[in-house]
């Protein structure tokens, strides 16, 4: 009898549509469907990798490993590598930052997440798997940020096939009020009656549909534990309710951005600064409480949504000018050294590139940096890739200068 492959996906899906798979692997990319299928990592299972004196590394998952943290590898090219891995730990949550170093690592995560600074990704594999059959959106209301925090907490641990939890803080979901109201490009948003503040977002990823109910039963009841209102839930069963519920959770990174567009005509310096910082699960609460007490001091205005089940929020501060601007960049720097101490990330998906090279030392100290650097340097001993990434130009030059790695 004839029996149908079943249908594959590739599970990463990083929300930005123009991005390439070797830009999502060169930042380890992610998006909502990490919370159950991981990043990009480990869906990669194969690389080449063009090496700045134009020799070739070609890397296939489980083939080669280091020994603790000294890793040797040979080129097409013939080339024997002999290459001394940074010693830092790595933070046990969700993390893009800097190099992926551990004892006997498989090769291949080096150059995955290494934000081109090692070598230029020309060929890459990837392994498809089986789609979900069922997958149903389930957005739910809160009337305060305290009562979604709880929601995610609880529900975590109830959830057998939660592919994605989402969140939209008051200020995320007031702006897409406002568009809704003001734009006929935003006007078939659903609308938002005043109670709801908050919104957590949830998609079950199912083989079938009785799985389906038995998960969302779950979550019903979580949802009335926590205090959450039954009557305000939508539930997206088909594909026409999920496109609806796509377009709600992508106008609000989307109106962002043109509010930012907006305001960068009167000053062009600024810029959307937005977080990508990751914590522990038993973190959570702590994390959304340093941001909401540290913003209402500063009094900047700001939007927050993205990743709650990983712990992982976008604080997106909208500046009005300047000042504005620089303050929220130093309290960015503020959040780095305290997310640290709570043993998290400072980039949990985007990566550090230049703008967060500077966190990138707090999360991991100088010494850290001056190993991340003799790395890439063992690689492109000029310092040429990705020049400003990870570490500063003036690390790379002066350990150019005194003779590489
Ligand atoms: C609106 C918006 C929403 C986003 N949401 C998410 C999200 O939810 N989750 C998430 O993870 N990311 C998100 N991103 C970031 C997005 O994932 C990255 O922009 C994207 O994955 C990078 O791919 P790219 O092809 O655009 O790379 P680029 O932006 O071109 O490059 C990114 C970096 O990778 C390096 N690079 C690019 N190609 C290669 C290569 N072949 N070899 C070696 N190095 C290379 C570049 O030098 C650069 O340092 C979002 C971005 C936008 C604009």
């Amino acid at each position: 009898e004839f029996q149908a492959a079943p249908e594959q996906f590739f599970p990463t899906d990083p929300t930005e549509a123009s991005a390439c798979l070797g830009g999502m692997a060169a930042c380890n990319a992610s998006g909502a469907r990490s919370y159950a299928y991981g990043p990009m990592r480990p869906h990669v299972t194969g690389l080449h990798v063009a090496l700045a004196d134009g020799d070739l590394l070609e890397l296939h998952r489980g083939r080669a490993h280091a020994d603790a943290r000294r890793l040797s590898l040979v080129t097409a090219g013939g080339r024997a590598l002999e290459l001394d891995l940074p010693g830092y730990t790595m933070p046990k949550t969700k993390n893009a930052s800097g190099y992926f170093v551990s004892d006997d690592m498989d090769a291949i995560d080096l150059f995955i997440g290494a934000c081109g600074t090692l070598g230029v990704i020309t060929e890459l594999e990837i392994a498809l798997q089986a789609a979900p059959s069922v997958v149903w959106g389930v957005s739910c209301f809160f009337d305060s940020e305290d009562k979604a925090v709880s929601f995610t907490d609880s529900v975590r641990p109830v959830l057998s096939h939660a592919a994605a939890i989402e969140y939209f803080d008051a200020g995320a979901l007031d702006i897409l009020r406002r568009q809704r109201e003001q734009s006929t490009a935003f006007a078939s948003l659903p609308a938002l009656d005043d109670e709801a503040k908050v919104c957590v977002y949830v998609e079950l990823d199912c083989d079938d549909e009785a799985q389906a109910t038995e998960e969302l039963y779950h979550l019903g009841w979580v949802l009335e534990l926590a205090g959450g209102r039954d009557d305000a839930t939508w539930v997206a069963r088909t594909e026409v309710d999920r496109e609806c519920q796509r377009f709600f959770r992508h106008a609000v990174p989307e109106s962002v951005n043109m509010l930012i567009d907006e305001r960068r005509r009167t000053d062009p310096t600024i810029t959307k600064l937005g977080s990508d910082m990751s914590v522990p699960n038993t973190r959570l609460a702590d994390v959304v409480a340093l941001y909401r007490r540290t913003l209402a001091e500063s009094g900047l205005e700001s939007a927050a949504w993205g990743h709650i089940g990983n712990n992982h929020l976008h604080v997106n501060i909208l500046p009005r000018d300047a000042q504005d601007y620089r303050a929220g960049g130093e309290l960015f720097a503020r959040w780095a050294a305290e997310v640290t101490a709570m043993g998290g990330a400072v980039s949990a998906e985007h990566g550090v590139g230049k703008i967060k090279a500077g966190f990138l030392e707090t999360m991991y100290g100088h010494e850290a940096m001056v190993e991340s650097a003799r790395l890439k340097l063992q690689l492109d001993p000029a310092g040429q890739l990705g020049r400003g990434n990870l570490f500063s130009e003036k690390l790379l030059d002066e350990l150019v200068q005194k003779g590489g790695a």
